[in-house]
């Protein structure tokens, strides 16, 4: 792991446990007084995780489809096509996302292409 890479990890772990804290904190609130059950503390605690997981597959998809460049040839007819990001709602394993993809559209051959395909 290089230097940034080793600053990146401590803040995540930094942020990590901040937001581990502050689930717990509500959670206890939510329990009020009294010993809960184990899973009563997983499934909550499974549901964050999964929420982070969505917020980072969203992140990630919308960085790398930004990072495509604004045009494209067509695979069919090598006309440049305007690249354009679209927002589409998708099931991940963790639930749904709001997924943002980068699409291309062919004027002469009436069709529509993913740049990374
Ligand atoms: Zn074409």
């Amino acid at each position: 792991m290089d230097a940034n890479q080793n600053q990146l990890d401590k803040k995540l772990a930094d942020l990590l446990k901040q937001a581990a804290e502050v689930a717990a904190q509500m959670q206890a609130q939510q329990q009020g007084p009294g010993t809960p059950h184990f899973d009563q503390i997983e499934i909550p605690a499974h549901e964050v995780g999964q929420r982070l997981s969505q917020m980072i597959q969203s992140t990630r998809a919308t960085d790398v489809a930004l990072e495509q460049g604004q045009r494209i040839k067509c695979p069919d007819c090598s006309k440049e096509c305007r690249v354009e990001p679209t927002r589409r709602q998708v099931h991940s394993m963790d639930g749904p996302i709001e997924l943002t993809e980068s699409v291309a559209h062919c004027r002469r051959c009436r069709r529509s292409f993913f740049p990374s395909a």
